[in-house]
């Protein structure tokens, strides 16, 4: 597909791929968006956070040498939708180094890439570099690399830890950056850079994972350095296309013209509504397909206020009929050879979107009459919004971006503090489900969620030792099982692990819990679900010297209490993953 382009967007991902590729990387799989079982993050916000296990030590299966290109979602740019630099959802690619090179390859690589493999002038680049601290110098030899390669001297800033030092927390693994800047101004770039003018766009983020940072405040040289980069897809897209964003490119205008075939009207002249209905029904397409679904708390919330949103802006462009489905319709296509999981999830993605916009339609006109009428007299009270939000399911976000609409004042302060109040109350409720993945923790839940332990170990011992937990959901009834493996089980497969679990099972073994840190875990071999990310202190359950997994628990004493043991189903739940769904009898 091409737009009066050069590059579509299919070419431009396999140029990066096979340029690592030709530097000795494999390529690894986007991790899901929504990372399961994970209390402690709503969604993958860039390329490093499925990999911290690797990052920290744990090996990774394909090797030192990684590339990819990850789905991410950042909640913090939302008021920046509409500019041509931020999505809600967007794409970033990343080559990785294990513990193995370093500055001296990695910053060459990302130049030639650049410079080489897609023809940016160097004229138009910049880089900035860490400034150093009192216990972290400045990082020269970046510089000095930069300066190595022609970049002259005025197109390198140093700047402070707020813009280019990475950590992932108070204390453990940090480092400082480099990153590069492109002039998409319309003039000649000027010689001296300056990071401050929006001229320049960040484009691409190389992180040298260098430092541990210890509780006491110093910090220690890692045993195992890491280079993590981050390379915006759609910045770097438009860029190559000589387009203002990203909304001009294959990524999005078949979406821009459905929505201009739909309302008559033109892209130029509404630009900012367009942009944010497609950002918001793309970011709401791939939420759903990776398990999201609308509600009034946390993933949920976010996936409803993005499709209500986009509702609203389309209504404002004269869409009174469901459209949020077509517009998926057209995005699946454009995004399906890269991640089948839109086409597998093809009748959910409509399904939900439908429902969802039958639900807000059913409202949303009453409720903007609503609105209306009650900032009649140039006032909201935070009761009002909640009224709005209670009886006609505006998101509190959606009025108070009303109220800044139409210059209506609003205590924005104490409608946000509210509301924060009543989402704790409605947390409470469904915070459990985070708990290992348990929607609740019955007696029956607690057993089958023991089994899968069991299950995890048996299919590792069975049928193949790569075996890992790619996701698994328990009710009452039972157990649902992921895992990555290219074919289907055969029964006589089935049926040696279904013995295994009731030999193990009947050992009558006992489970213990201990804690300790995430990096003691990881290297005793506790088994960790993939692509999933843990906090730095984590509970590891053993059943007896059989399994050990790193889990929040709640488990059984022994495993006598499981009762015996019966695969009901094996079947395909992606592309190279396979779901087993299983039962305990008495
Ligand atoms: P900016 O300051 O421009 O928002 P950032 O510092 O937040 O960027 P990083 O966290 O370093 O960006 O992310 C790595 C790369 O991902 C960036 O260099 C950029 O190309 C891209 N990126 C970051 N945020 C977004 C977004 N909301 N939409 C699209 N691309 C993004
Ligand atoms: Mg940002």
């Amino acid at each position: 597909m091409s737009f009066g382009g050069f590059v579509d967007a299919n070419t431009f991902r396999q140029k990066f791929f096979d340029f690592f590729k030709s530097k000795g990387h494999v390529v690894i799989p986007s991790a899901s968006l929504v990372p399961e079982n994970d209390p402690t993050v709503l969604f993958n916000t860039a390329g490093m956070q499925p990999l911290v296990p690797y990052l920290l030590g744990q090996k990774h299966p394909l090797g030192k040498r990684l590339v990819n290109i990850q789905k991410c979602l950042r909640t913090v740019d939302f008021d920046n939708i509409g500019d041509n630099t931020h999505h809600t959802f967007f794409m970033m690619l990343g080559n990785w180094s294990l513990g193995d090179y370093f500055k001296k390859e990695a910053i060459p690589w990302s130049f030639e890439f650049l410079t080489k493999q897609l023809n940016i002038s160097k004229e138009k680049l910049a880089f900035t570099v860490y400034q150093g601290d009192s216990k972290i110098p400045r990082d020269n030899e970046s510089a000095n690399i930069w300066l190595s390669l022609g970049i002259s001297k005025d197109r390198i800033a140093y700047m402070d830890a707020e813009n280019n030092f990475w950590s992932a927390g108070e204390t453990g693994p940090s480092g400082p950056d480099s990153e590069i800047f492109y002039w998409t101004g319309k003039s000649k770039a000027p010689n001296k850079f300056d990071p401050y003018d929006e001229n320049w766009v960040e484009l691409w983020n190389i992180v040298f994972m260098s430092y541990n940072r210890l509780k006491d405040g110093n910090v220690k040289e890692l045993e195992q350095k890491n280079v993590d980069t981050g390379m915006g897809f759609e910045r770097t897209l438009a860029i190559l296309n000589e387009k203002e964003s990203a909304y001009e490119t294959d990524l999005f205008y078949p979406v821009i013209l459905k929505i201009e075939e739909l309302t008559h009207k033109d892209y130029e002249k509404y630009k900012r509504e367009f942009r944010i209905i497609v950002d918001h029904i793309r970011a709401a397409v791939f939420l759903i397909a990776d398990g999201s679904v609308p509600s009034n708390v946390e993933r949920g919330y976010v996936l409803r206020r993005l499709i209500r949103r986009a509702i609203r802006f389309g209504n404002s462009l004269g869409m009174d009929k469901n459209f949020t489905q077509e517009l998926a319709k057209e995005f699946i296509p454009i995004y399906k050879d890269w991640f089948p999981e839109l086409s597998e999830n093809k009748d959910k993605i409509i399904t939900e979107l439908n429902k969802e916009e039958n639900k807000f339609r059913n409202t949303l006109v009453k409720g903007l009459k609503a609105f209306r009428k009650l900032s009649k007299k140039g006032t909201l009270s935070y009761k009002e919004a909640f009224l709005l939000y209670q009886s006609y399911g505006f998101p509190v976000e959606m009025t108070i971006e009303l109220a800044k609409e139409k210059n209506i004042n609003l205590d924005l302060e104490k409608v946000q503090q509210e509301f924060k109040k009543h989402q704790e109350v409605s947390k409470k409720g469904s915070k459990q489900k985070f708990k290992g993945g348990l929607s609740d923790s019955n007696e029956n839940t607690i057993r089958l969620h023991t089994a899968t332990h069991l299950l995890n170990e048996a299919l590792r011992r069975i049928v193949s030792a790569d075996i890992k937990q790619k996701g698994s959901n328990i009710t009452p009834e039972r157990l649902r099982f992921d895992f990555n493996y290219d074919r289907k089980l055969t029964n006589e497969e089935l049926k040696k692990v279904e013995n295994e679990v009731n030999r193990v099972i009947d050992l009558g073994l006992k489970v213990k819990k201990v804690e300790m840190s995430l990096k003691d875990a990881l290297n005793s071999g506790a088994q960790a679900e993939f692509g999933a990310r843990y906090p730095e202190r984590v509970t590891v359950y053993y059943i007896g010297d059989y399994s050990k997994e790193i889990c929040m628990g709640p488990h059984v004493k022994n495993t006598k209490e499981l009762g015996h043991f019966k695969i009901i189903k094996e079947e395909s739940s992606s592309a190279g993953i396979r779901r087993i769904k299983a039962i305990l009898t008495n």
